[in-house]
């Protein structure tokens, strides 16, 4: 009774859209999620807003309603869940799938954190969220450092440094200013980040301008201690008083995890799979969602990776 036809791995947007499309074929499926439902989203920051309309967002023709222009993290959780209701998916959540192997009658045997299961294809659908990239600087391990940045009220009056200057970065540094924050951005290049959401540029050009959000640019944090950091300049190595550091240094997939289910993955960590039919080099084992790019991790996002669902289905049914 623990056979499928498809078994999902991660219930993000895409693992979701594609148990829509595998229920729509009239395949059996089960999605197993180690954390609660749309758990990367849950882990966002709680003000954070999206960079798509809402309609960019949606799966499984639900419309996702909302006045906003974008929606927030708030919006699109409560989204998801109503879907995952309507379409009464079948999610067993806080259960990890640990391996994931083909035996010699060429099913898959998954093993779980909490049982184990069989199944005739496989969807990795796993996301990005769960590894930061790390700084590799003497204290990155201290309490004080976060690579998940959540609300800004905790950092009110404190001295807080964000590293990075992306939209996380961004938005961390305009967060928590407005909290009263004394605010250094921390950014190796010599402007902020191309994916800047528009809307926000501006703002955080002039807090800069302004010099209410310190902005060192060609800089490094290298050093992180107790009440302060050593950033190296264009200047020189400066020391800064420090209650909190907030690493945006972005996130990376789980290729052990990857490599371990026996898919390849050539030196640029882009792993690899069929552009048209979304399989691996391992038969019946698919990716889908923003766990394909790699490393790069703004070229899928939910907006162009929903499609891959319909296409795994499609090419499952044959
Ligand atoms: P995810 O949503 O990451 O889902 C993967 C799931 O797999 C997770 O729930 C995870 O817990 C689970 N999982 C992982 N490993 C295992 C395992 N071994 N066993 C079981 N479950 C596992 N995209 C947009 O389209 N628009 C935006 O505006 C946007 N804004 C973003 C803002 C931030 C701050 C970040 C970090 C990302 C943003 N993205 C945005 C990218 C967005 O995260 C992805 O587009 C979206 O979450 C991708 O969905 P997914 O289903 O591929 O992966």
């Amino acid at each position: 009774q623990n056979h499928y036809d498809v078994l999902i791995i991660g219930a993000g947007p895409i693992g979701m859209a594609c148990a829509i499309e595998a229920k729509k074929a009239n395949l059996s499926y089960v999605i197993i999620e180690k954390g609660t439902l749309v758990n990367s989203l849950f882990n966002y920051p709680v003000f954070m807003t999206f960079f798509s309309t809402s309609q960019k967002l949606e799966i499984g023709g639900l419309p996702f309603v909302t006045i906003n222009p974008k929606p927030n993290r708030n919006e699109a959780v409560e989204y998801y869940r109503r879907v995952a209701e309507k379409f009464a998916l079948n999610i067993h959540l806080f259960e990890s799938v640990l391996q994931v192997v083909k035996n010699e009658q060429n099913v898959f045997e998954i093993n779980t954190s909490k049982t184990n299961y069989t199944a005739a294809n496989i969807v990795v659908a796993t996301g990005f969220y769960d590894i930061p990239l790390l700084m590799n600087v003497p204290g990155e391990d201290l309490p004080k450092v976060t690579h998940y940045y959540k609300d800004p009220h905790l950092y009110a009056f404190q001295n807080v440094v964000v590293v990075g200057a992306n939209n996380s970065g961004v938005d961390a540094a305009l967060e928590t200013y407005r909290k009263g924050a004394n605010v250094t951005m921390v950014i190796r290049s010599g402007e902020l980040g191309p994916h800047v959401k528009y809307w926000v540029r501006p703002d955080i050009q002039n807090r800069i301008k302004e010099g209410e959000v310190k902005a060192l640019f060609d800089s490094e944090l290298v050093e992180i201690r107790e009440g302060e950091v050593d950033i190296k300049t264009p200047e020189g190595k400066k020391t800064i008083p420090n209650d909190f550091v907030i690493a945006m240094t972005g996130y990376q997939p789980d290729f052990s995890m990857l490599k371990k289910f026996g898919i390849d993955l050539p030196e640029s960590l882009c792993p690899f799979y069929n552009e048209e039919t979304m399989e691996t080099n391992v038969k019946g084992l698919y990716l889908a969602g923003v766990v394909c790019g790699g490393l790069d991790t703004h070229k899928l996002f939910i907006e162009n990776s929903r499609v891959h669902a319909e296409m795994i289905v499609k090419n499952i049914v044959g």
